[in-house]
């Protein structure tokens, strides 16, 4: 709650919603690393990120990576978090 951690405080907790049936997921994101893949609880479905999404959390989930969560710039500057 205090103003100088505002900038620092990462959330890793995302909501992936799947594209093909609408099924929400809330997962828990690794702090390091970005997740390519995500198969979906509901149909199976294999998600991919979006051509310049570094994750899937980045494509579909309702908050995006920790990485990208501390990055300085906006999302449209970054090649990638986890290159
Ligand atoms: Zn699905």
């Amino acid at each position: 709650m205090s103003e100088t951690t505002q900038a620092t405080t990462v959330i890793f907790r995302s909501t992936i919603t799947c594209p093909e049936c609408g099924h929400a997921e809330n997962e828990t994101m690794p702090t390091d690393a970005c997740q390519f893949f995500y198969e979906c609880k509901s149909c199976g479905t294999l998600l991919r990120p979006n051509q310049g999404d570094c994750c899937v959390y980045c494509s579909f989930g309702s908050m995006v990576c920790p990485p990208m969560q501390n990055a300085p710039h906006s999302k449209s500057d970054l090649k990638g978090c986890c290159t």
